[in-house]
């Protein structure tokens, strides 16, 4: 339970034992207009910014052993000591260099990409809304001083340890701080002073989630000194760098270690039987492992990751969780919100339906210029019409500002529309709001799907009501008609203007009021009486013209989109024929039909249907489920506390970074900054990318180690001298891995990527296409290699000539097959020769660190290397553009890609 009885300082004060204004006035700030900001100002500047102090996670000495600690640097570790003990020091500590500087990349790339991750994530789930000098404002929660008024609503972490002062429903998860699981009601009253944290309910305390209702709070404490901060607990998990291409990598890294130590013990004991030095034998061993070693694979690999992360950080899809980068790469499935996501949330109202009359609006955005009615025969903003404008804006939370000369709006849009539309009927909402002051409110949910507002109206207690029209009708018992007077409830006719609305794709909302008694504004006290049905508003909200592009491209890319919304059937499948979304055969399944189907059928309807309508929050969870148990790999948006379950059960979780609530965004593995649904598209572009550059660094690295391990294996079977030092293997496996490799990290995403269908998840990393490139130019390596080393020798050069050839041969052909790699499949001509400028720039340091490898005497001594002659260089350019070219011939003419599969990878 509770982490009081810790031996920690006391807090403060006890606020929960104070009464509300009691805590206002210690506070020495105004619970309803808040500070003003010179005050504010000061006191930030004498209790410092609201953060916490950083999560402690792995300490760095810890972080660095892990570095050394894996299987492949063990054997590297191992080859340094037999080294050592042979007395060969140079050798010896070459090896250990080489672990070092691994261990040493490794770790800062690692901690780059944890820190980077890690404030991504604490980035997105930091604002706050603020009570300053009486004006409402979004704010960082950095900002937060203590005497700041917070305004809470379900889905926001608490940004600082506050004294409640007003609950309405409110509800607050605080497992994070006191292990309960279960949320816990908030109340505003005073408790005894030793009550224990866990039972404190006036107050909401950092890091917590609010879960249900609304709130206000005065901040009592910030930073370092709230509860959270006292017992320093982590709020931001410490993010989790392994990924499901990382974890095959340590799994081939287990495989290799023991192939690797079978050939060494191999050839050793060959060597031996010959009769061969043992001193030679131990060295050729060495040379072995750490040949055969790819000691750059893992910075290789997160390195690339990392760049993934900043690409589509750049267009819009910030990364909380690492597999994410991966798992988007096979997305066959997007689940994607309508409002706000597909559409652009910019509502505004078309149609009106009152007292039997439609009429339609003019004007568009949220600009008031425009009419209710046509402009021969405008319609008397009275009876039933002027009920229903006024029910609009009392029933709203929403803010209509002019800024700059624009007409904005603070809010929910669908609620900003209103107050534009009561507007054009000559209504004012600020004189509405002070004339009717709202009593009392039950909020918006996506499972109630409607809201209530209490208000006293001429001496009666009023609630005005709005939602869905399936909600509110069945509970309506007659209507106010033109004049104003009730009237019988014709539900035929709302039914049937509904359904017109619906079917032109606006989104339609029911208003309606009843007499409430004094009780608190509930479900059951409105169930209690029927309502009097005031009218329907209809309101349009364009398609994003970026999504109907975005919409396209992943059914090129053969990934379904599927749009499930809690808006009306009709209304959804009208947007969803404006983004190019077939509904499929049965069209739209509503959360009603998916209610009853078991899960067999779920699984079918799931995969068939593309339009799912008015569903409930919970019903997305059973859509993943079922999805994903048709194998296929989901990703979900969300925005509501209730679509948490969800985006964590997806493969990919995206919550929405302006208009989603802090619970989506920290379940989610990706936040959209813009919260477009083409920035999903975007980063599905990106993970492909990501995990092709992956793949062509692993094909190109893997020839290499697999050569150097052939050419030490033939020398021991023909009994005769290494061609190649260990010393100078590594020099081959370090430097171009660094300055050839990692370039194709920065490969631009190719064309066509968005043609293909997506990889299936389960697929291994190299297919047998590639696999077969691989052993191709392995063998080309090492015919090149030992084959110009014995030429060399056989003209009478010296052994450190020979040697030097030979290395000078790996790294040539790595060059040009560095070229090769630049596309899996197609040519590096067809890629554009320019269109990765790295690649030039890390192939023009290369062959200058060989010349100087080549000639510096220095080097020389060093690595054993000697000068060679211009004809050598001639011979050692041919094998590596012959070798360029047959790998270009076996990619032009498929020779490995299995027959019927034109299309290769
Ligand atoms: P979505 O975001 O998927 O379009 P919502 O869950 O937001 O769906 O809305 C579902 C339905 O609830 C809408 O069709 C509308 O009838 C009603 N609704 C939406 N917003 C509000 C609101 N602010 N107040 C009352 N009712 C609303
Ligand atoms: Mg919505």
């Amino acid at each position: 339970m509770s982490r009081d009885d810790a031996p920690l300082p006391p807090p403060a004060r006890d606020w929960h034992a104070l009464s509300a204004d009691e805590a206002a006035a210690h506070l020495d700030t105004h619970p309803v207009r808040g500070l003003d900001e010179a005050d504010a100002a000061e006191r930030l500047a004498r209790h410092g910014e609201n953060r916490l102090p950083l999560p402690p996670g792995k300490s760095a000495l810890l972080r660095f052993v892990a570095q050394l600690t894996q299987p492949l640097v063990l054997v590297l570790i191992v080859a340094g000591a037999v080294t050592t003990a042979l007395g060969e020091y140079v050798d010896a500590g070459v090896i250990l260099g080489v672990v070092l500087v691994n261990a040493v990349i490794g770790f800062v790339q690692e901690g780059k990409a944890e820190a980077a991750l890690a404030a991504l994530a604490r980035a997105m789930a930091a604002e706050a809304v603020v009570v300053r000098g009486g004006r409402k404002q979004r704010l960082g929660a950095h900002a937060l001083v203590p005497g700041d008024v917070v305004l809470l609503a379900a889905g926001d972490r608490v940004p600082a340890d506050l004294r409640l002062v007003e609950a309405r429903g409110l509800q607050a998860m605080e497992a994070s701080l006191t292990g309960e699981s279960a949320a816990v009601r908030k109340l505003p009253e005073p408790l005894p002073a030793d009550t224990l944290l866990a039972d404190r309910t006036n107050m909401a305390y950092a890091g917590t989630m609010v879960v249900s209702g609304q709130g206000v709070g005065l901040v009592a404490a910030t930073g370092g000194a709230t509860e959270t901060g006292r017992i320093s607990r982590l709020i931001a998990e410490a993010p989790d760098l392994q990924t499901p291409l990382t974890k095959k990598m340590a799994a081939f890294s287990n495989w290799l270690l023991l192939a690797i130590g079978g050939l060494a013990l191999l050839t050793f004991g060959v060597g031996l039987l010959r009769g061969e030095r043992a001193f030679d034998m131990f060295m050729a061993a060495v040379a072995l492992s750490v040949g055969a070693i790819p000691e750059g694979l893992p910075a290789a690999v997160t390195i690339t990751l990392a760049i993934g992360v900043s690409r589509m950080a750049r267009r819009r899809a910030i990364i909380r969780k690492l597999p994410a980068v991966e798992a988007l790469g096979s997305t066959t499935v997007i689940c994607s919100d309508k409002t706000g996501t597909l559409t652009e949330n910019q509502m505004t109202v078309r149609e009106v339906w009152a007292g039997g009359d439609r009429h339609e609006v003019s004007g568009s955005g949220y600009a008031p210029e425009g009419k209710i009615g046509d402009d021969d025969y405008p319609p008397a903003i009275d009876g039933a019409l002027r009920e229903l404008l006024v029910a609009g804006v009392l029933c709203n939370d929403a803010g209509l500002f002019r800024k700059d000369g624009r007409w904005e709006i603070a809010g929910d849009p669908t609620e900003g529309a209103l107050l534009v539309l009561a507007k054009k009927g000559g209504l004012d909402e600020a004189t509405l709001q002070a004339v009717f002051p709202r009593l009392d409110v039950l909020p918006f949910d996506s499972v109630l799907q409607y809201m209530a507002t209490a208000h006293e109206v001429e001496g009666v207690r009023l609630a005005y009501v709005k939602g869905a029209i399936e909600r509110l009708l069945p509970r309506c018992g007659d209507m106010l008609d033109a004049a104003g007077d009730p009237a019988l409830l014709d539900v035929a006719a709302i039914e049937r203007h509904a359904q017109a609305m619906a079917g032109r794709g606006y989104r339609v909302l029911a208003l309606a009021r009843a007499a409430c008694g004094d009780g608190a504004l509930c479900e059951d006290a409105l169930a209690a009486q029927p309502l009097t049905f005031l009218g329907l508003v209809g309101m349009i909200d364009p398609p994003r013209p970026r999504a109907i592009g975005a919409v396209k491209a992943c059914h090129g890319a053969g990934i379904a989109v599927k749009m499930i919304t809690g808006d009306h059937a009709l209304t959804a499948l009208a947007i969803a024929r404006q983004l190019g979304i077939d509904p499929g055969a049965g069209g739209a399944l509503t959360g009603r039909e998916l209610a009853v189907l078991d899960d067999a059928a779920l699984a079918r309807a799931a995969v068939a249907c593309n339009v799912f309508a008015r569903v409930e929050p919970e019903q997305k969870l059973r859509l993943v489920r079922a999805l994903q148990q048709r194998g296929e790999v989901v990703a979900m948006t969300g925005d509501g506390v209730n679509d948490a379950p969800a985006l964590k059960s997806a493969d990919i979780g995206v919550a929405m970074g302006l208009s989603g609530t802090d619970v989506a965004r920290e379940a989610a593995a990706m936040v959209l900054t813009d919260d477009n649904f083409a920035s999903i598209e975007a980063a599905v572009e990106e993970g492909r990318g990501v995990y092709d550059n992956l793949v062509k660094f692993i094909t190109w690295t893997l020839p290499t180690n697999f050569g150097e391990g052939l050419v030490i294996v033939a020398a021991i079977l023909a009994g005769a001298t290494l061609p190649i030092t260990p010393l100078q293997i590594l020099w081959i496996n370090m430097t171009t891995a660094v300055l050839l490799g990692l370039m194709l990290a920065f490969e631009p995403v190719e064309r066509g990527l968005m043609q293909r269908p997506p990889r299936p998840p389960q697929a291994p990393v190299l297919d047998r296409a590639l696999i077969a490139r691989i052993v191709l130019v392995s063998v080309l390596m090492l015919a090149g290699a030992y084959g110009l080393f014995l030429v060399e020798l056989a003209q009478g050069a010296t052994l450190a000539e020979a040697r030097t050839v030979a290395v000078n041969v790996f790294v040539v052909v790595e060059t040009f097959y560095l070229f090769n790699c630049r596309s899996l499949t197609r040519s590096f001509v067809a890629v554009g020769l320019f269109s990765n400028p790295w690649v030039w720039v890390g192939a023009g340091i290369m062959i200058g660190l060989q010349l100087l490898l080549t000639y510096l005497p220095l080097m020389n001594r060093l690595f054993g290397t000697a000068p060679i002659g211009l004809a050598e260089w001639a011979v050692i350019a041919a094998v590596g553009w012959l070798a360029s070219l047959v790998v270009g011939a076996e990619k032009r003419f498929r020779l490995f890609a299995p027959a019927g599969r034109a299309g290769g990878r």
